[in-house]
């Protein structure tokens, strides 16, 4: 299939690429990775009278800490960059579990974070380790920049609440205020295929107390969801064999999956338990010593 006529753009600054959203039209389009877009193109889902292509823009092309502990993930950061980075394995655990399942190495060569966040499919993987981690995304537009987080960013499949002259330039995860533990599982019919079940898992710790915790689900709904009163009974306690159990069981009931070709609403609502609990076991075995449970990055099979 062939895309429809379209108008393609190619600035060199972010303030012309905001002028060419601002003056466009009524229905131009963001290109980033092009991995979602393209093929929403080609199958004529999507046909935008415009393309502002933004990867000659210059300085977003990075992942970096900055000294307060931040994680900002600027727009044009590939999925490959986070899969290879050195930074995220001691610094952000539910990160690096994820950044390796995203799609496959072609996809990964050229997807972004950032787009996918933008694009806000249900069954990204993204956005449930951002909304787990109190991520938020920076948004630029003809007023200024602002804030918005996860939580409000994404407002339901394949929607989110930027402006029609908004550019997401950076992804931000917060400080940790404590030590970070958690992962990511997915389970998928085949390698790179997309989540049937995926389950983000952020906590921090300190002095043996869950201080803050986030849990968050891929495919298991019309949107991601983020599982607050699984998240809330982890919170201002020791991790221990019965909370993650009842956290286990309060995010399979906030799951709301559809039975489909990919497995039964009961199957993937199981799953879900299984990997809430088993990244949690993970981190409880590494504090207290080996349980069954397994370790907290892994492709489920
Ligand atoms: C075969 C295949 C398998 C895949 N499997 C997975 C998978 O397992 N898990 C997963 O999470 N994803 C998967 N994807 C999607 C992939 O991760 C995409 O890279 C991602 O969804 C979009 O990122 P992108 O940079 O390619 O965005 P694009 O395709 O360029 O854009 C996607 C949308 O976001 C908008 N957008 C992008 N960047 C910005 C920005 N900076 N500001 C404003 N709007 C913006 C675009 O206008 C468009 O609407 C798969 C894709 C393919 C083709």
């Amino acid at each position: 299939m062939f895309p429809s006529r379209f108008r393609y753009e190619a600035p060199h600054s972010l303030d012309e690429a905001i002028g060419l959203l601002h003056d466009g039209g009524d229905y131009v389009k963001v290109l980033a990775g092009g991995q979602s877009l393209v093929p929403m193109m080609k199958l004529r889902f999507a046909s935008p009278e415009m393309l502002v292509d933004i990867n000659d823009l210059p300085g977003l092309a990075y992942h970096r800490a900055d000294p307060d502990g931040s994680l900002h993930i600027g727009a044009l950061c590939r999925h490959v960059d986070l899969e290879r980075s050195e930074l995220l394995p001691g610094t952000q655990p539910t990160m690096a579990a994820a950044a390796p399942l995203v799609a496959d190495p072609l996809v990964r060569n050229r997807g972004t974070l950032v787009g996918s966040l933008c694009h806000a499919d249900p069954q990204g993987d993204w956005a449930s380790v951002m909304l787990a981690l109190g991520g938020s995304v920076i948004a630029q537009g003809p007023g200024g920049r602002r804030a918005i987080p996860l939580a409000d960013f994404v407002t339901g499949p394949f929607q989110n609440v930027l402006s029609y002259d908004e550019i997401a330039v950076e992804a931000v995860v917060p400080p940790a205020k404590g030590a970070r533990a958690g992962g990511y599982l997915k389970l998928e019919r085949r390698v790179g295929d997309f989540a049937t079940v995926g389950t983000a898992v952020a906590i921090e710790t300190s002095g043996g107390t869950v201080i803050r915790a986030g849990i968050a689900l891929t495919g298991v709904g019309g949107s991601t969801i983020g599982a607050t009163e699984a998240a809330a009974v982890l919170t201002g306690k020791p991790l221990t064999a019965d909370s993650i159990a009842e956290a286990a069981e309060l995010a399979a009931r906030a799951a709301q999956p559809r039975t489909d070709h990919r497995g039964s609403a009961e199957y993937k609502r199981h799953m879900v338990r299984v990997f809430v609990s088993r990244i949690l076991g993970g981190t409880l075995s590494a504090t207290t010593g080996p349980t069954p449970t397994g370790a907290t990055a892994e492709r489920a099979a």
